[in-house]
C-alpha cells in the first residue's frame, strides 16, 4: 500500500513542480498572442492612415493617382495595392522632396 501512496505523492510533486512551467508557458502564449494582435492592429491603423509623412515631415496622401511599379498601369485610390495587377507597393517618393517613404504596412 505504501507504494501506491508514494506514487500519488510523486504525482502531486510533479504537478506542483510543473505548474509554474505551465503557467509560464501560458503567459508566453498569451504575450505572443497579444503582441501579434497589437502588431496586426498597428498595421491596420497604418493602412487606414490617409497621410504618410516623409523623413522631412512632408505629408503625402495615401489616396490619389499612382503608377504601378510592376505593370506600369495608372491606378486611382489607395496607394498600397495596384488595382490593375494587384501588386503591393512597398514605398512611394515624397511628392514634395522626392525622398522615399517605405510603407509601414509593407513587408509584414
Ligand atoms: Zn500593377
Ligand atoms: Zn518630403
Amino acid at each position: 500500500m505504501s507504494s501506491l501512496r508514494d506514487l500519488s505523492h510523486w504525482r502531486l510533486l510533479a504537478a506542483v513542480a510543473l505548474s509554474p512551467l505551465a503557467a509560464l508557458y501560458g503567459l508566453f502564449l498569451l504575450a505572443r498572442g497579444v503582441r501579434r494582435g497589437a502588431r496586426r492592429l498597428a498595421g491596420a491603423r497604418h493602412a487606414l492612415a490617409t497621410v504618410l509623412v516623409c523623413q522631412n515631415g512632408h505629408p503625402n496622401a495615401t489616396t490619389g493617382r499612382w503608377e504601378c511599379a510592376r505593370c506600369k498601369a495608372t491606378y486611382l485610390g489607395w496607394i498600397g495595392r495596384c488595382s490593375v495587377c494587384g501588386a503591393g507597393a512597398g514605398w512611394t517618393p515624397c511628392g514634395i522632396c522626392g525622398a522615399g517613404i517605405p510603407f509601414p504596412w509593407a513587408g509584414r
